[in-house]
Order: structure tokens, then C-alpha cells, then sequence
């Protein structure tokens, strides 16, 4: 088959109008940051899971490969096509229906092109919550995030995008539809396809809806920043907090002064209500016993760490506006960055005792190697989990530092990462960015394993190949 013999057959499947081949198709070639520019064939956009099948079916039939993509805000490079002109571009967005909720199960089923905060809105309004949340949950879709399996900014009581998923419909790779949405929290019928596809970046199947699960919303939610002279003494902190909140710590963010400088420099509008110091925390406590008493354990352990000194100044929220304030602050780091220009990202995670002495030693030895770096060190120290992040000295025009020295920062930051037996990737996945770091890292058992499992699901390598493999 042609390629022009494909494109009218992906046009009989899907409706001439939901497959794109001309014109500036940017929104889907080029990637959130910017650092990835390819061309589709086409894009194509099914409404349902059968066309769904049907596009991945006459891929297969014509030997084309296929990259999914849901709301391209993914950092790695894996969701947009290489530059050939080869590959289908699949975008799941009209893939957005609710399809179920069962209030009694605590589940909801939705396709996978949903907008986080359309699937958070729908189990908000039923009076139940879907945790996942994010920076990037106005755009994201729900299926990008099981792809990738996302964290966020709740992953310390809720667990992340896997936790959080029952069950998935998936189509494979020959274009059949796997039927796996199980609301089930107990299923010990063989192997578990359902966490193979989770995290597997597009390279294992597409998937199209998912059964998640669903929590109670809590009777209160608090927030407050606190100021930490350390990181070692945020890392108390949070044991502190564990242990006097629970469960109940949602949330537990920590922002390098140098990262909260980028926001006040590029976005002056947004309040601090703190002043500057090494290292803000932003924790967030959920109740289901009500604010008054929420307040009163909250502003307890706040009391208590000012007390030792283990926090120097803090700030609870006095409302739902102030309490998203702080959160908008928070998630506007990357934004900041970015409007800095291009950095050295990392995602990495470590044992949460270890970070301290992490930081320390690498920052000097980055400080060392590249004199005048500046490091955006942020992120979810409740999980282990820093987003440590070089950005290119005053001066230094970043896309010249990058081109130079991004191989031997990661190389020396990976190294560090792996000594201290940490993840190089905790939280944003391996895409193209990261795959010959996945190579090179990786036990040989691993990643032959890897390899058996994508060979099995994808043998002719159709589904978003160069990616993660
Ligand atoms: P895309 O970017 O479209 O795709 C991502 C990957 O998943 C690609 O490999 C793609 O091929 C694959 N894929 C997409 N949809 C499907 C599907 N239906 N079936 C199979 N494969 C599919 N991540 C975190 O974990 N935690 C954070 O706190 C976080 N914060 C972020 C903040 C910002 C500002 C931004 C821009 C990103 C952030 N991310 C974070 C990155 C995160 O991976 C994505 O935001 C999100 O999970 C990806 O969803 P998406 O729909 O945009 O996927």
C-alpha cells in the first residue's frame, strides 16, 4: 500500500476531517519544550476505540509505525514523531467521554484522551476525588499519564498513576481491543497486563479508557510554606510531619531559593508570602474530620518545628484562594525555567535520607566541573523525588551550554544518583531522551527482559519505536 493509498483508507476509518496531513501541524509535531520537531505522515484523530482499532490494523497491513499522543505535555520526547514523515501520529483527544461512575465501587471509567482536570471535575462533582494532580493537569490527558505513569504533587498518600488504575482497555499492537477494565481490587488471574502497559510510553499498546479509582473527598484540606535553613532539616521536618499528621500529609513540596527567584524575576505578580530562604517547604494536610480540628494539628506541627528550629518562618493558607496561590507559586517553576531558557533537566529519585548529602556533594562537584551553573533544584521531597535542574551560567547563551556540556552534567549526575542507588528517571519516563541512559544503566536481566516483553506485544516494532528500547 502507498502512503497515499494509507491516508485514504485512514480517512475512510476515521472521516476525512480527523486526519491531518497538511498545513502547520506544530501543536502535535513539536513537543512541550520545545526541543523536538518532527513530521507525521499524518496526524489522526479516531473518535472511538474501533477506529482506534481499525487505524492501528491498517498501519499494521501498510508497515507503518505509530506514535500515541494525548496532550503532548510529556518532557521526554516520546510523544511526538521522528522527523521522517513516516509515522502516524495518533491523537487520542476526542477520545474524552466519561463512560462510567459507580459511586459504591469508588471507580470511574473514562477514555483515554480525557483531560485530567475534566476527570478530576467529573469525580468532584459526583463528591469523590481523583487525586492525580499536576502542573501540566489543565492539558494532560489521563492516558498520557498511565503511559508514563505520572506522579505529581500527591503521590505521599495516594500513590501515582498505577496506584491509582483498576483496570485498562488497550489496542495492541495487530490492532485488537484488549478489554481490561476491571473495577477490581482484587484479581490474582495470571499475569498483570494491566501494570505492563502502565509506564510502557506507547511501545506496548495504545490505550483507550481506563477504570481508575476513586477516594472521598476530605472535610478540609491546609495549606502552608515553610522556610528551612537546610535541606537536611526539611527532611526532618517531614519525618516530623509523618508522624504528627499521618495519613493525613498530602502533600510535601520543597523549592530551592534559586527556583523561587526565577518565579519572582518572571512572574512578579505572584505573591510570596515568604521571604527568601534556602529552602521553602510547601506541605498540604487533608482531614476527614473537619477544619477546626485540621487546623489545630496543622498549626501544631508548625508550632512545634519553629520551636526546635527546624523551620526559621511559616505561612498557613487562610483560604481555598491563598491555599492555590501557594500551590500556583509551586507549579510555576517549570514555567519560570523555561521562560529562562533551555536547561539540563533531571527527574531523579533517591532514598529521602539520602538528599541531603546528594545535594551537597553534587552541587559542588557540578560547581567544580561547570563554574558558574545555577542550579533549579525543586520538587517532591516527600517522595524522594527532586527535579534538579542545571541551568547554564549568566551569560552563557543555554542552547550553546547544552549542546556542550548536557552529556558529561547528566553523566556526572547520573553517577551520583546511581551510587546512592536511586532512578535516574522517577517520575517523567525515558522517551527519547533518556534511552541510552535506560541502555547503559539498566541490569543486562532488565532490559533483556524488556526487550523479550516488547518483542512479545510488538514484533515488528510498530509502536513507538526509538522510544524507551
Ligand atoms: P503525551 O505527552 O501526549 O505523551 C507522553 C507519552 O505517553 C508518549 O510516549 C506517548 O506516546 C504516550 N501516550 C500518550 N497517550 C497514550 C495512550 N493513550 N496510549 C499509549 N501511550 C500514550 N509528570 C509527572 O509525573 N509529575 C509531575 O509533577 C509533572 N509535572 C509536569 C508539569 C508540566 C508543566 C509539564 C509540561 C509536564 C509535567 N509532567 C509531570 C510530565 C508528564 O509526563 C505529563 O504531563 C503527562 O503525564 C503526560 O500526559 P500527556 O497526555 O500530555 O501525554
Amino acid at each position: 500500500m502507498s502512503d497515499h493509498a494509507l491516508l485514504a483508507a485512514l480517512r475512510d476509518a476515521v472521516g476525512p476531517a480527523q486526519v491531518l496531513s497538511d498545513g502547520d501541524l506544530s501543536a502535535w509535531e513539536l513537543d512541550w519544550r520545545k526541543r523536538w520537531r518532527g513530521k507525521a505522515l499524518a496526524v489522526v484523530r479516531p473518535g472511538s476505540t474501533a477506529e482506534v482499532a481499525r487505524v492501528l490494523q491498517l498501519c499494521a497491513a501498510h508497515g507503518a509505525s505509530i506514535v500515541p499522543q494525548g496532550g503532548n505535555t510529556g518532557l521526554v520526547g516520546g510523544g511526538v514523531p521522528d522527523a521522517s514523515g513516516r509515522q502516524v501520529l495518533l491523537s487520542l483527544g476526542r477520545m474524552n467521554r466519561m463512560r462510567r461512575l459507580d459511586a459504591a465501587n469508588l471507580t470511574i471509567t473514562v477514555e483515554a484522551g480525557m483531560v485530567l482536570q475534566a476527570l478530576q471535575q467529573a469525580a468532584a462533582d459526583a463528591g469523590l476525588l481523583f487525586p492525580l494532580s499536576l502542573a501540566a493537569e489543565g492539558s494532560c490527558t489521563i492516558g498520557g499519564n498511565l503511559a508514563t505513569n505520572a506522579g505529581g504533587t500527591q503521590v505521599l498518600r495516594y500513590g501515582n498513576a498505577r496506584e491509582l488504575c483498576l483496570g485498562l482497555e488497550v489496542v495492541t499492537a495487530q490492532g485488537e481491543v484488549w478489554d481490561g477494565l476491571s473495577g477490581l481490587r482484587k484479581d490474582n488471574t495470571g499475569y498483570d497486563l494491566r501494570d505492563l502497559f502502565i509506564g510502557s510510553e506507547g511501545t506496548l499498546g495504545v490505550i483507550t479508557a481506563a477504570t481508575l479509582k476513586l477516594h472521598p473527598r476530605p472535610a478540609a484540606s491546609l495549606t502552608a510554606l515553610a522556610s528551612c535553613a537546610s535541606l537536611a532539616n526539611g527532611v526532618q521536618l517531614l519525618g516530623r510531619a509523618q508522624s504528627m499528621l499521618g495519613a493525613g500529609l498530602t502533600g510535601f513540596e520543597v523549592m530551592g531559593e534559586f527556583a523561587l527567584q526565577l518565579v519572582r524575576q518572571h512572574f512578579p505578580q505572584l505573591p510570596q508570602p515568604l521571604p527568601p530562604s534556602p529552602w521553602t517547604v510547601l506541605l498540604e494536610y487533608a482531614d476527614t474530620e473537619g477544619e477546626a480540628r485540621a487546623r489545630e494539628r496543622f498549626e501544631a506541627l508548625l508550632e512545634a518545628t519553629l520551636e526546635d528550629g527546624l523551620i526559621t518562618d511559616a505561612a498557613v493558607a487562610e483560604s481555598l484562594a491563598q491555599s492555590a496561590a501557594l500551590w500556583h507559586l509551586r507549579e510555576s517553576i517549570p514555567l519560570a525555567q523555561s521562560e529562562e531558557g533551555l536547561n539540563v533537566k533531571h527527574d531523579i529519585a533517591l532514598p529521602v535520607s539520602a538528599i541531603p548529602e546528594f545535594c551537597e556533594h553534587t552541587d559542588a562537584a557540578l560547581q567544580a566541573a561547570f563554574p558558574g551553573v545555577r542550579l533549579v533544584n525543586f520538587g517532591h521531597l516527600g517522595d524522594g523525588n527532586l527535579h534538579y535542574n542545571v541551568q547554564a551560567p549568566v551569560g552563557t547563551p543555554p542552547d550553546q551550554f547544552l549542546a556542550r556540556h548536557e552529556h558529561a552534567i547528566n553523566r556526572l549526575v547520573f553517577d551520583a544518583v546511581q551510587r546512592r542507588a536511586g532512578s535516574f528517571s522517577a517520575e517523567h519516563g525515558i522517551g527519547a531522551l533518556k534511552r541510552e541512559d535506560l541502555a547503559a544503566r539498566k541490569s543486562p536481566v532488565a532490559l533483556g527482559m524488556m526487550r523479550a516483553i516488547k518483542q512479545a506485544l510488538d514484533p515488528h516494532n510498530r509502536l513507538n519505536p526509538g522510544r524507551v528500547l
